[in-house]
């Protein structure tokens, strides 16, 4: 399995007719780093990751993932996505859901630990469970353990968590930090959530409102797991929160 690229988005504008959604995108990620990208409803966000993900192209600019184009990336393979609402088929059973990736992987010489991956997400009991049966925050974990199960090294996350209430919000972002460390994955996490980004992020891009420009890259330079109340966790909220509302009033004027 490859190991995680480095992205890099160059110029990178994109239009839809009159419509200006994202301008003039200047991004590096490093291999392995975790990028969460916070902005306002409608600042571009999910086009972002369209883009990193090959589904759409530029209107200006270029993007790479480890020299190569983001489509080429996706015919490989090779992205994993978690949307906000986990795309599980209501027909398949956990297992049966994480079984169907190793099987269409297959052919790459790729073998998943199906077990482990159960094991991991604390679906063990619930392996031959409908989604149906399961709860929100249950129903994420399948999804993401079937995103493991791709191998992918690089997983574009759009606001995973968004449909979850506070409490499973909270416990899914521990879980996801204990994942991380045996994932070698690139990782953009897109969130509307700033103490979530200060949470789970190595680095945050702050997006304008539309169309949407990186108008901050703040680095979080906090040791996991980080205390939320502490002094240093809440003055990077400050921080992000005020590069946010600047952003803002530039727009009102
Ligand atoms: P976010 O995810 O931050 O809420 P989006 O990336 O979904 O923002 O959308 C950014 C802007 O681009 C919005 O104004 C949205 O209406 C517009 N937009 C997104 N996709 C399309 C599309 N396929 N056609 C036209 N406009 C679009
Ligand atoms: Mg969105």
């Amino acid at each position: 399995m490859s190991s995680a690229p480095h992205i890099s988005m160059v110029g990178v504008t994109r239009r839809y007719g009159s419509l200006t959604a994202l301008r003039d995108i200047n991004l590096n990620v490093d291999p392995g780093e975790f990028l969460a990208v916070v902005g306002a409803s409608g600042s571009g966000k999910s086009t972002l990751l369209r883009l990193m993900g090959g589904l759409e192209t530029p209107s200006q600019g270029a993007i790479e993932i480890g020299h190569r184009k983001p489509d080429e990336v996706r015919r490989a393979k090779e992205i994993g996505w978690t949307a906000q609402r986990p795309a599980l088929m209501p027909w398949r059973t956990v297992r049966q859901q994480i079984e169907l990736v190793e099987h269409i992987n297959h052919r790459a010489g790729h073998t998943v630990d199906v077990d482990g991956l159960l094991e991991m997400t604390a679906l063990t009991e619930f392996a031959h469970a409908l989604p149906q049966a399961l709860s929100g925050g249950m129903q994420q974990r399948a999804a993401l353990a079937r995103t493991l199960a791709t191998g992918a090294s690089v997983w574009l996350m759009d606001e995973p968590f968004a449909a979850l209430d506070e409490i499973t919000r909270s416990k899914m972002v521990v879980e996801l930090l204990e994942l991380k460390d045996s994932v070698d994955a690139t990782t953009i996490w897109v969130t509307h959530h700033i103490s979530e980004a200060v949470r789970l992020a190595d680095r945050i891009a702050v997006l304008s409102p539309r169309p949407g420009h990186v108008v901050a890259e703040v680095k979080v330079n906090l040791p996991r797991p980080r205390d939320e109340t502490s002094m240093p966790f809440q003055q990077v909220i400050r921080e992000v929160r005020g590069h946010l509302l600047a952003a803002e009033d530039e727009l009102t004027g």
